[in-house]
């Protein structure tokens, strides 16, 4: 990066004049598939991505470590020096291994593959419905995005291009071997889920260790980004900029861009909705499990039923033989969080840049009452696997309290157990599935359908804050196809308009 000043009151930041034609804002998922695509459709000019932490190797994490250290990485906030929680918590949501993995990749170097869409119910009526069109329908004359996104990702793993599983009946219900955008090493357990870093085009270019403090707006216009880097502060120029920084600090940034047009502008945003998940593990013996469960342990994958409209919930299975020999069903529900006034990020202005920011993810009654329906559902399924194995086993007993503090010793239960018909139980505090999403929906009052933000030329937003509604499903796959329709938007308007001239240095690389 360029010598810069810092900035104080008396010494203005370092200005880097025309720095890029479009800037995005975060590293992960969303901000890498924006520029990705972005590149690849030509005609946008220069494209920075700027990354608040470093370029710490760009394997995802099941690939870099072995099974015991990855899962200590995920679940012991500990064990990964990228875990970043740039928020104040005002309750026991989005704490321990909740937030951001500040890093070059963010979590698409740490996230499971599942690729699954939002359900139907979920789109309908809360989505808007040119988004939906473009999700499911047709999206420019072709293909919708759920299908040929979910094409490009079997394709990087390599898995056969026909998109249907056999379905298998259980409990009730139909399973299928949930969809993964995942690559298997030959051995030693290890796997990665995809990230857009591997496929990564030259010619974006990469400023990592650079934390975006605030958009610059004037008279109502993104002019560039206000950067700081080893402890200085530089302005990049830019006319177009994407926020892609995760649902906490895209919502800051944004609040933060908005009080720039109108001092009177809202400093906070309702709909921070997490998911709601947690499940059973029950030991059988395995000559008298039930014979349908023995089907899916030979496997060892995980399998999915798909959540309807009244459970909210995906139901997700995976069986598998523990070291004491005791064949372990792993049940869990991951249900959808409603976006509402429980969960907020909001922020305290001031002339301190960045603003100090704060969220809340408690549990609305109506996702009280959906805690209750899963626990329900759980039983009954644990019931049903008793019955058809002829066997007893203690019901799974849930705490009245949703959110297991000690959730990694509650995950490692299964394994452990020594006794069949043993169970166990565990819930994901909010936060903690990391599918933070909801504050700036599409089509809402502050983003437009194109995921414009309405009151500031030039400002975009990706990534899940931008879901009016989650559905019961996994994020990624939502992600990376509005990343892809953002970015065709984006150039087409680039190309219509000239872009701003580009014509400083670049400001490094990773
Ligand atoms: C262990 C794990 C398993 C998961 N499994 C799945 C799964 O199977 N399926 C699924 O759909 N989802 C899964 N997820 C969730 C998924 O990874 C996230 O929903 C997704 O990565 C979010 O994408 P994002 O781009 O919004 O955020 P991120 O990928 O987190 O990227 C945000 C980036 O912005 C950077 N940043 C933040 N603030 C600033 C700033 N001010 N300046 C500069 N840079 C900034 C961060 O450092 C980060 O690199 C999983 C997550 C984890 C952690």
């Amino acid at each position: 990066m360029v010598a810069v000043t810092a900035a104080t009151p008396g010494n203005p930041p370092g200005r880097q004049a025309g720095a890029a034609d479009v800037i995005v804002v975060g590293a992960g998922l969303a901000g890498l598939e924006v520029a990705r695509r972005l590149a690849a459709a030509g005609g946008a000019g220069r494209i920075l991505v700027v990354e608040a932490g470093p370029d710490a190797g760009r394997e995802h994490y099941r690939w870099a470590d072995e099974p015991a250290r990855a899962d200590a990485r995920w679940l012991d906030p500990a064990a990964d020096p990228h875990l970043w929680q740039p928020y104040r918590r005002t309750d026991a949501g989005y704490g321990g291994i909740a937030g951001l993995r500040r890093r070059l990749g963010g979590r698409s170097l740490y996230w499971g593959g599942v690729a699954l869409p939002i359900e139907p119910w979920a789109l309908a009526g809360s989505w808007p419905d040119s988004v939906v069109a473009d999700l499911t329908g047709s999206w420019r004359g072709g293909p919708p995005l759920y299908e040929s996104v979910a094409a490009q990702l079997r394709q990087w793993a390599g898995s056969p291009a026909g998109a249907a599983q056999p379905s298998h009946p259980l409990v009730g219900r139909e399973f299928a071997e949930a969809p993964k955008a995942v690559r298997q090493a030959d051995q030693g357990g290890r796997w990665r889920a995809y990230s857009p870093l591997d496929d990564w085009p030259d010619s974006v270019e990469l400023a990592c260790d650079s934390h975006a403090v605030a958009v610059q707006v004037e008279a109502g216009r993104v002019t560039g980004l206000l950067v700081e880097r080893a402890g200085e502060r530089q302005l990049l120029g830019a006319g177009r900029v994407v926020l892609a920084a995760g649902t906490v600090e895209s919502s800051r940034l944004v609040l933060q861009a908005l009080h720039q047009v109108d001092g009177s502008a809202p400093v906070e945003l309702p709909g921070l909705a997490d998911k709601v998940a947690q499940g059973f593990m029950a030991a059988f013996d395995p000559a008298q499990a039930p014979p349908s469960v023995k089907a899916f342990a030979e496997s060892g994958r995980l399998f999915v039923s798909r959540a309807d409209a009244e459970l909210r919930s995906s139901v997700f299975l995976r069986c598998y033989l523990n070291e004491h020999g005791l064949l372990i069903v792993d049940c869990y529900c991951m249900g959808e969080q409603l976006p509402g006034r429980a969960g907020r990020v909001w922020c305290e202005p001031g002339a301190q840049l960045p603003w100090p920011t704060s969220v809340a993810g408690g549990l609305s009654p109506a996702d009280e009452q959906l805690v209750l329906a899963q626990r329900r559902e759980l039983r009954r399924i644990h019931r049903e696997l008793c019955l058809e194995a002829g066997t007893g086993g203690a019901e799974p007993a849930f705490e009245s309290a949703f959110g297991s503090p000690d959730l990694a010793e509650r995950l490692g239960a299964g394994a452990a157990m020594t006794t069949a018909g043993s169970t166990a139980t565990y819930s994901f505090p909010i936060g903690s599935e990391q599918h933070e999403s909801g504050t700036l929906p599409l089509g809402g009052a502050l983003l437009d359908e194109h995921a414009r933000v309405r009151a500031v030329a030039g400002l975009s937003v990706a990534g899940p804050a931008t879901f009016p509604r989650s559905g019961a499903a996994n994020p990624a796959l939502t992600i990376l196809a509005l990343a892809a329709r953002l970015a065709a938007d984006l150039a087409e308007e680039l190309a219509d308009g000239a872009p701003d001239g580009s014509t400083g240095r670049g400001p490094g690389t990773c």
